[in-house]
C-alpha cells in the first residue's frame, strides 16, 4: 500500500489554511495493516523507522535524484531515520511537501558555503565539561544523548546528533551534575540533546531526581521534538512521572501545522494536563514554513494544543544548510503578519542565534519610527502612525473640574501619557 493512502489532495503548495487548521489522524500508509498495539507502541516506532535507500525508494516513488544522492551521503554526515508516524505526513508524489523537506536529505546538504559553521552557536567552546553548554549567566544546556527519534536535516547539532559525523559523544552524567552542584549561579537546567525523551522513565525520572537535589536548581526544562515525531512515547506512566518535578517546562520543536495531528494534540494535552507549561520552538525554513498563511495556522494550531509559540528560530548557518534557510527580510514579513493580526499569545519571538557563540538576539520589525527625549514615533501593525508623549515636557495642568470627568476619546494619532 503506498503511503499516499489517506492523505487529502492538497500539497504543501496549494493547501488552504483551513486544511492546516484541520487535526487529522496520521495516516498510516505502508503501514496499514499493523495492528493498533504495535502502531501506538514508542518502541516499535523507533525499531521500524525508515534509515535506508531501499525503504525510502520502496516508499516514495517520486524520489528524486537529489534526494536519492542525499541519503547516500547521509551516513558519514547526520544519519537518515523517520519515523512510520511522521513518515505518514509525507506527502510521497509531492517532492516539495513541507514534511519531507526536513527530514529526508538531499544532495545541497553537501555544498558548504565559507561562512556556514559545524558548530554555528559555538557549544563547544562554551563547555567547561563535556555535555553542559555553560553560555548564560544563570543556566546551563545539559545533552544527555546523541540520538533523535527522526533527525533533521537543518539541526544545529548535526556534528553531534546521530553520530554519523564521528563526534563520538559519552554523555557522563556523575561529571555534569557535578559542574552544576559546585556553581551556584546555575538555576536552570536545559535537559536536551538529542532528545531527552529517548531515554526510559527510570533513567530519566533518575536524572531528574538527581537534579532536583541540588539546592539552588530552581527550574528544569526539557527540549524535545519527540511529541512530533513519536507522540506514542507520551505516556500516562511519562507524565505521571514528569509531574514529579515541577517547576519543570518543556518545550517542543514543529515547523509546520501538519505535524500538529490528533496523535501529537492528545499527546501534547496528557503533557498539559501534567501541568508541564508547554512553548514551541520553530525553525524558520525555505519551503516548510516561509508562508503568512503556514505561520498563522502554526501558531494557532499551537494554541488549541496549548502550546504557546515561544521562539521563531532563523536557521543557524549550519554546514550545508543554503538550501533550507529561508531570509531574515522574510522572516520580518512573517512577524509583521502575526503581530497585531492574531492572539498576542500565538506571536513568537523571533530569534537569531548570534553565529559563533553571541546567543538569541530578539530581531523585531521596526515599530519605533523615531525617539528622543521627549517623544516616540511609532506605527501599529495597520502602519497607522503614532506619538507617544514622554519625558521632561511641560506639565499639562488638570483643572480640579476635569479630575474626575471620565476619559476624552483622545486624538486619534496623539498618546498621552498621563
Ligand atoms: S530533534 Fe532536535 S536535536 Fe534532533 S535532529 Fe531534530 S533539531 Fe536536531
Amino acid at each position: 500500500m503506498s503511503a499516499a493512502s489517506g492523505h487529502a489532495e492538497a500539497s504543501a503548495g496549494n493547501s488552504t489554511s483551513h486544511e492546516y487548521k484541520a487535526f487529522l489522524a496520521t495516516p498510516r500508509g505502508a503501514w496499514a495493516q499493523v495492528s493498533d498495539a504495535d502502531w501506538n507502541d514508542w518502541r516499535w516506532q523507533l525499531k521500524h523507522r525508515v534509515t535506508t535507500l531501499a525503504q525510502l525508494e520502496k516508499l516514495l516513488p517520486t524520489l528524486t535524484p537529489e534526494e536519492r544522492a542525499g541519503v547516500q551521503l547521509a551516513g558519514s554526515k547526520l544519519a537518515m531515520a523517520i519515523t512510520p508516524h511522521f513518515f505518514g505526513l509525507i506527502h510521497p508524489d509531492d517532492p516539495r511537501c513541507p514534511i519531507r523537506r526536513q527530514v529526508v536529505p538531499r544532495i545541497e546538504e553537501s555544498t558548504v558555503r565559507s561562512w556556514e559553521l559545524s558548530d554555528p552557536c559555538g557549544e563547544d567552546s562554551h563547555s567547561p565539561v563535556p555535555g553542559i553548554v555553560h553560555r548564560y549567566p544563570d543556566r546551563v544546556l545539559f545533552l544527555v544523548t546523541d540520538r533523535c527519534a527522526a533527525y533533521c536535516r537543518y539541526c544545529t547539532r548535526s556534528r553531534l546528533v546521530s553520530n554519523a559525523a564521528g563526534y563520538d559523544f559519552q554523555p557522563d552524567f556523575d561529571q555534569q551534575i557535578d559542574y552544576i552542584a559546585r556553581t551556584p549561579a546555575v538555576r536552570d537546567v536545559l535537559l536536551s540533546g538529542g532528545d531527552p525523551l529517548l531515554l526510559s522513565d527510570d533513567k530519566l525520572e533518575s536524572l531528574l531526581s538527581r537534579l532536583r537535589a541540588i539546592p539552588h536548581l530552581e527550574f528544569l526544562r526539557i527540549g524535545t521534538r519527540i511529541p512530533i515525531f513519536l507522540p506514542q512515547r507520551i505516556t500516562e506512566s511519562l507524565c505521571a512521572m514528569l509531574r514529579k518535578f515541577h517547576p519543570l517546562f518543556i518545550s517542543i520543536h514543529a515547523n509546520h501545522p501538519r505535524e500538529l495531528t490528533l496523535e501529537v494534540r492528545d499527546a501534547l494535552i496528557g503533557l498539559a494536563d501534567a501541568g508541564i507549561p508547554l512553548g514551541n520552538q520553530s525553525v524558520l525554513l525555505r519551503h516548510v514554513n516561509d508562508d503568512a498563511a503556514v505561520m498563522r495556522a502554526l501558531v494557532q494550531k499551537l494554541l488549541l494544543c496549548r502550546v504557546r509559540p515561544y521562539y521563531l528560530y532563523q536557521c543557524d548557518p549550519i554546514t550545508g544548510s543554503a538550501h533550507l534557510r529561508a531570509s531574515v527580510r522574510r522572516g520580518l514579513e512573517l512577524m509583521e503578519g502575526l503581530r497585531g493580526h492574531t492572539t498576542g499569545y500565538a506571536v513568537p519571538q523571533y530569534v537569531i542565534d548570534a553565529p559563533g557563540g553571541g546567543g538569541k538576539v530578539p530581531v523585531n520589525p521596526e515599530y519605533v519610527l523615531s525617539r528622543n527625549a521627549d517623544r516616540v514615533v511609532i506605527r501599529n501593525f495597520e502602519g497607522r502612525v503614532f506619538e507617544y508623549i514622554e519625558g521632561a515636557g511641560q506639565p499639562i495642568p488638570i483643572k480640579p473640574s476635569e479630575a474626575f470627568e471620565a476619559p476624552k476619546t483622545p486624538e486619534p494619532s496623539r498618546v498621552r501619557r498621563m
